[in-house]
């Protein structure tokens, strides 16, 4: 694929500006590394306000031709892309896996989830359709049509390249608009992966542009008056930031931030099989999901067989090289990664949580240069304590005990961060209670990842997300298009003369 190389021996992962690969005007770049084996493997280029500027005028050039390409042909367009995607499904993979540390199988998964988005977009002619009442008055129609913004911007974290960017750009582009993406600069190469398939696919030139970077290009595409909206995943901090400067600017804003999602166990559930779900929802990816589960609400007596069970699965996790068959979990992304989360469990000891396994100073044999981490759990953990406040994003799983159901609802409700949660049960009206009562955006009963599918949205609540709308699905057409409404009627049904009370339906 069509990843701009160098001819030094280093890759460098370039902008993607009018359907080509472009440098950046600063010759500031950051490593990307293979967590697995702790080599660079390339660098990436971090753009400037001036390469901001020159993505914002190709997206904005693009614009008015790609509007006013009729629905069925954006859809066809998307189609081909779609075609293309699958068939690049692996090779997509291939390369989360070697710049996130994901286990191949899981980068997989990653790439059939955004498949899942970029096909719901290929509905957009029905999407679009619009309402129509008519004889809304005597004589007269009114209706109602979607249109698209215009040059809206993506912003997205490391640890789904490829999947998050896809929550935004099949659906921004097929309602007409034309997209930058702001990928995460640990692990951008999936990005121009993406600007080529869709080349390949025909989209014109200037539709999908994508600008590599940090702060200055997020604070650039915030500032540019030509940017009608933004869409922004990552941390709850910069999730509030971009949602507070993008709206001050006049922006519509999206911004998904950060998680502690629980899971509650009660005494009735079903131990096998709560433990298998427990074990993969916390340690799956390192714990480096959004809707990871990092906290196990243990009900009554059933505390003491889930964590015997936790203690023994997860000293016996598999862990390695994602690319190996045989790993469960991978490395952690970054060094940096690993020294927080390390922090983390030094301080949940420091507060009195009681240890039980601890994944501190793992080595992987052949890989002792990698930022491997061993899965962690912490019982008798409480609220006060650090590891249960904040956001820890590895593989590190808290257990608290409850007495009772009423307990573990006050004490999820009562966190800031409200994105997923997940209830295992076999009784049917506490499943009910559990699913209307709690605060929080997105619910499993018995599913420990609940994540929504494509036609559905994706979003939490509280401090997990900043903005009206949730991602993808419908509402997701409905942050990329402004409603127009129009009354029309003609001479033959007007009246004579002005009217100068309010109209009303005659
Ligand atoms: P991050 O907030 O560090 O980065 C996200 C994006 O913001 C990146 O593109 C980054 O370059 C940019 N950015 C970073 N610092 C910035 C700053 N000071 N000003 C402007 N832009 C800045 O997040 P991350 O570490 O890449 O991703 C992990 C986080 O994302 C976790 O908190 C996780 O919960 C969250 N996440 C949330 C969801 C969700 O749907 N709610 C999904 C995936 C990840």
């Amino acid at each position: 694929m069509n990843v701009h190389v160098n001819d030094d021996s280093i890759a460098t992962v370039s902008n993607y500006i009018a359907g080509e690969a472009k440098a950046a005007s600063s010759d500031r770049h950051q490593d990307i590394y293979n967590p697995a084996t702790g080599n660079v493997s390339a660098k990436v280029v971090m753009s400037t306000a001036a390469d901001v500027d020159d993505a914002v005028k190709a997206a904005a050039a693009a614009f008015p031709a790609w509007a006013d390409t009729p629905p069925i042909r954006r859809a066809r367009v998307m189609n081909r892309f779609l075609a293309l995607v699958n068939e690049n499904r692996d090779e997509l993979a291939k390369t989360i896996t070697s710049q996130h540390g994901k286990v191949f199988s899981d980068a997989q998964g990653e790439v059939d989830r955004a498949i899942d988005v970029i096909e719901f977009a290929c509905g957009a002619p029905n999407l679009l359709k619009g309402d129509f009442t008519d004889q809304v008055s005597s004589g007269m129609d009114n209706w109602t049509m979607r249109q698209p913004l215009g040059v809206v911007a993506g912003i997205t974290p490391f640890n789904f390249p490829v999947m998050v960017p896809a929550w935004m750009f099949p659906i921004a582009i097929a309602c007409g608009n034309t997209f930058i993406l702001k990928p995460s600069p640990t692990d951008p190469t999936p990005s121009l992966m993406i600007a080529d398939l869709f080349k390949q696919a025909g989209l014109p030139d200037g539709v999908f542009n994508v600008v590599q970077g940090d702060k200055e290009a997020v604070d650039a595409l915030l500032a540019h008056p030509d940017v009608k909206a933004a869409s922004f995943v990552g941390s709850t901090p910069i999730a509030n930031y971009v949602y507070e400067t993008g709206a001050r600017n006049g922006k519509r804003v999206q911004a998904l931030g950060g998680a502690k999602n629980h899971l509650v166990v009660m005494p009735d559930a079903d131990l096998d099989k709560t433990v298998d779900g427990l074990i993969g929802a916390a340690y799956g990816s390192a714990g480096e999901r959004c809707m990871a589960i990092s906290v196990a609400v243990l009900v009554g007596d059933i505390a003491d067989p889930v964590i015997e069970r936790l203690k023994e699965r997860a000293n016996s996790l598999q862990i390695g090289n994602g690319m190996e068959a045989a790993s469960e979990m991978g490395p952690i992304v970054t060094d940096a990664a690993r020294q927080r989360i390390s922090g983390y469990i030094e301080k949940g000891v420091a507060e009195g949580a009681k240890l039980v396994v601890d994944g501190r100073g793992y080595s992987v044999a052949g890989h002792e240069a990698g930022f491997f981490l061993g899965a962690t759990l912490f019982d008798g953990v409480t609220p006060d304590m650090t590891i249960y406040k904040e956001e820890i994003f590895g593989p590190v799983l808290s257990c608290i005990r409850v007495s009772n159901f009423e307990e573990a609802l006050e004490l999820i409700n009562a966190h800031e961060f409200a994105n997923g949660v997940s209830c295992y049960t076999r009784d049917g009206n506490i499943a009910r209670e559990f699913a209307r009562r709690i605060e929080v955006g997105m619910v499993g009963i018995n599913v420990p990842i609940p994540v929504p599918m494509a036609w559905h949205g994706f979003g939490g609540w509280k401090r997990s997300l900043f903005g009206d709308m949730h991602a993808y699905g419908e509402e997701g057409v409905r942050f990329y298009t402004r409603q127009k409404s129009v009354l029309q009627r003609w001479p033959e049904s007007m009246s004579k003369g002005a009217e100068f009370a309010m109209p009303v339906s005659k």
